[in-house]
């Protein structure tokens, strides 16, 4: 079953237009990609579907359509959005970072048991629970900020560039939890990555975008196996 869909999704920042047709889908507990260049679009497409971007053409979430919905909206139907920049709340200690994530849940008993997972899933969060955000690593930060968008518990996680910032090792450990969160929990996962290695460890299927369009789709496999995506994304 299709989760997420974009058909010909369009949107501007002022006058500028930077989406001039994004269309993918996104099947309910499936991984997709979103690869493309430096100012092609992959961020505001994520925008779009939060609710940040005003969008024309079809969004639609479960069958239900986005377009105009607030952002608080769009999460409390269960789409949470990790921002490149990871979003955590410096001030906050990682405890209180991770229950702002479960705000809008009432079973206390369901969201210890989550905050639990998401300590065995990042252990280095664990000896660092009544620190503040902000005297984390970036890694660290990176695993916060996965973890407090798991505990609202979404169907489906929005990821922008997961990776960025991070050394090499930090950035394989964190995608290698977000692929365990992925098999266990089943959310279904809309990933932008400039690193197209690390990206294809974790989705089935990737979309490329160019100049704000969708210019092609196809299994991670396939992807790997074109000439013109290895020279551009793939480092070789
Ligand atoms: P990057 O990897 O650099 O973040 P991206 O593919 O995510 O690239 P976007 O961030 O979506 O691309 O940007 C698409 C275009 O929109 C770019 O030309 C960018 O300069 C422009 N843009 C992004 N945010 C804004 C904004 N808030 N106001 C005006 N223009 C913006």
């Amino acid at each position: 079953m299709t989760l997420l869909e974009l058909a010909d999704v369009t949107a501007s920042y002022g006058p500028v237009r930077v989406l001039e047709g994004v269309s993918l889908s996104v099947p309910d507990g499936g991984a997709v990609g979103i690869l493309g260049a430096n100012g092609a679009g992959k961020t505001t497409t994520l925008r779009a579907i939060c609710g940040t971007v005003r969008a024309d053409g079809r969004i639609t979430f479960d069958g239900r359509d986005l377009r105009g919905l607030r952002p608080d909206q769009v999460a409390a139907l269960g789409i949470a959005h990790v921002p490149e920049g990871r979003g955590t709340l410096g001030r906050l200690s990682v405890l209180d970072n991770l229950r702002v994530g479960a705000y809008l849940r009432k079973d206390r008993k369901a969201v210890s048991a989550d905050v639990e997972y998401c300590l065995d899933l990042f252990p280095q969060l664990r000896a660092r629970l009544s620190s503040s955000a902000a005297a984390l690593s970036g890694g660290e930060q990176q695993m916060l900020a996965v973890a407090r968008a798991f505990l609202a518990r979404p169907r489906l996680l929005l990821l922008d560039e997961a990776s960025l910032g991070l050394a090499p090792g930090t950035a394989k450990t964190v995608y290698e939890a977000i692929g365990r969160l992925r098999r266990e929990s089943g959310i279904a996962m809309l990933v932008v990555e400039q690193n197209a290695n690390l990206a294809f460890t974790l989705v089935d299927t990737a979309v490329v975008l160019e100049t704000g369009r969708t210019v092609l789709t196809g299994t991670a496999a396939e992807l790997k196996g074109m000439d013109e995506i290895r020279r551009a994304y793939l480092g070789g």
